[in-house]
């Protein structure tokens, strides 16, 4: 029995849904919001990015841990962001920060 050959990992792309030929690729990238009046920079924040039209999309469970931590219900949101270790997209169980 010969199965067809798989790749052995799961390729970072995903077609864009703006553009009909664009791929999006999965990048690492910095991501900037605005807190009240502090701007805080995510350094390796996972994105899909286009490379026919540059549309950017934020991976979404990347988007809901940032919220979590820049809710005004976690304590002291800016120190963490900085710290802590960036999510694995493909992971899907990331351990919930704890906000003690
Ligand atoms: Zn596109």
């Amino acid at each position: 029995m010969n199965e067809t050959s798989r790749p052995l990992f799961v390729p970072e792309t995903s077609p864009c849904n703006e553009c009909p030929a664009g791929v999006m690729h999965l990048r690492h990238i910095t991501y900037f919001t605005w807190l009240g009046q502090e701007l805080i920079t995510v350094p390796n924040f996972p994105a899909w990015v286009c490379d026919m039209c540059g549309k950017r999309e934020y991976d979404e469970q990347a988007i809901s841990w940032l919220t979590m931590l820049l809710s005004p219900n976690a304590g002291k949101p800016t120190r963490r962001v900085q710290r802590t270790r960036r999510p694995d997209p493909r992971t899907p169980n990331i351990s919930q920060p704890s906000f003690d």
